[in-house]
């Protein structure tokens, strides 16, 4: 009788293990595939401001192009320029977070002082389009977190509140404790976004509304290095979205000691 069980026990395990093969294999086979699609999307986004680059250029030297048409064409060159650079940095910055070079370096920060600094950045954008930034946070409010990289989280979570808005709306920033996390909350009264399209914001190069995308400059890859840091944090980050109407992006975190500002935490 021990020697049924033992064998049947023995299949039993040989069963879950070709199961957890089964289970990497197809993996390995969605992960090449993503790698894939993701590598092919870079060569598009790097194509297309390399083509209007080219063919401005082109133009920009042909004889007869007056001055006021030069112009035009190296303005447009400049913008793609900056665009294709922003890009660049953005595709580093992710190599970076996937590869853990640089890790995060968590602190006891007040969230107080990180939201007036990031405000500060954006502020003259804002001001630019006429958009209205609230910045509300709870009093010693304390997150436990590096604070270079959450900068960049709120940074590209702002900068879309302001590009994907009208002039002369709102955007808030709110920052409280609830139970034992740090919420952490930016809503806009934008363009919104589908519901459908909802649960790929987050995924690299997703964007909306392409064509529209373009003329605001956007990249596709803000909200995926947001993610990428929040959740290396042990974070979560949640966007939810009333088309027409208004965007809200949550981030919870873990809570810092209530101590001041520059107390070098450890785990
Ligand atoms: P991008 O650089 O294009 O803004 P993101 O990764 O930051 O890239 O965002 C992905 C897409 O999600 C954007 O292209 C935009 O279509 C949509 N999106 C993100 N935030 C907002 C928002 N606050 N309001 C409306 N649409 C948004």
């Amino acid at each position: 009788n021990n020697q049924v069980q033992l064998n049947l026990d023995r299949n039993d395990e040989l069963g879950e293990l070709a199961n957890a093969i089964t289970r990497l294999s197809t993996d390995l086979d969605r992960l090449k595939r993503e790698r894939n699609e993701f590598l092919s999307s870079i060569s598009h986004e790097l194509r297309t401001p390399l083509t209007y680059i080219k063919g401005y250029a082109d133009i920009a030297g042909r004889a007869g192009a007056s001055e006021d048409e030069k112009r035009e064409y190296i303005s447009i060159i400049r913008e793609e320029t900056a665009h294709l650079t922003e890009l660049i940095r953005q595709l580093f910055e992710l190599a970076q977070l996937d590869h853990n070079q640089f890790p995060i370096q968590k602190k006891a920060v007040s969230v107080n002082a990180l939201f007036e600094s990031v405000a500060a950045l954006v502020r003259p954008a804002f001001e630019d389009k006429n958009i209205t930034l609230k910045v509300h946070c709870q009093p010693d409010v304390t997150a436990f977190i590096d604070r270079e990289r959450f900068q960049q989280v709120l940074l590209n979570i702002l900068d879309n509140a302001r590009k994907y808005s009208d002039k002369g709306s709102h955007v808030t920033l709110l920052g409280r404790l609830e139970k034992d996390t740090v919420l952490m909350i930016v809503s806009d009264e934008g363009n919104g976004i589908p519901e459908e399209e909802l649960p790929m914001v987050f995924d690299r190069l997703y964007r909306v509304d392409k064509s529209r995308s373009r003329q605001y400059g956007g990249s596709g890859l803000g909200l995926a290095i947001a993610k990428e840091i929040v959740e290396s944090h042990g974070g979560r980050i949640a966007i939810q979205s009333d088309y027409g109407k208004g965007t809200t992006v949550r981030i919870v975190l873990e809570r810092g000691e209530p101590v001041a500002e520059g107390f070098v935490g450890g785990r």
